[in-house]
């Protein structure tokens, strides 16, 4: 895994550019930010950085494997953590957090059906994050 941000830009095979550094930046201190997320971040700082930059870079970075591509109802998401790992989503903000990877082989063929084959396994929980659970207890108490 690649720590440093001009490591990971350079590993994608991008050009090394303070705005390019600065979407990093803004995906490190984010919890699985969509590419809107990073723009209205960063483009203050950096009144030359376009929408369509923070979509190309993020684009690169994902195929190379610099960064991972959550895909969630509210959009497509991006994740600095590149290995496997699943997520739960707080189904009152919208929040997403990490969960350990769980890859049973055993039980991922045996649900499947007949005839398919898995290459790939994103587990998506849902529920209520601490926040929401504190502000409003009914969400998770109307639910059991
Ligand atoms: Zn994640």
């Amino acid at each position: 895994m690649v720590e440093d941000d001009a490591a990971r830009l350079r590993e994608a095979g991008l050009r090394v550019t303070p705005q390019r550094l600065a979407v990093l930046d803004a995906l490190s201190r984010h919890s699985h930010p969509t590419a809107d997320d990073i723009y209205r971040e960063v483009a203050p700082g950096h009144p030359g950085l376009g929408l369509a930059t923070v979509y190309n870079t993020l684009s690169v970075l994902a195929d190379r494997g610099q960064v991972l591509v959550v895909d969630d109802r509210s959009g497509r998401r991006y994740d600095l953590r590149v290995e496997p790992h699943q997520h739960i989503r707080c189904r009152s903000c919208g929040t997403l957090a990490d969960l350990p990877h769980w890859d049973d082989r055993q039980w991922i063929d045996g649900a499947m059906p007949d005839g398919w084959a898995v290459d790939r396994w994103n587990l998506m929980a849902e529920g209520v994050c601490p926040d929401c659970r504190s502000k409003t207890p009914a969400l998770v108490e109307e639910r059991t």
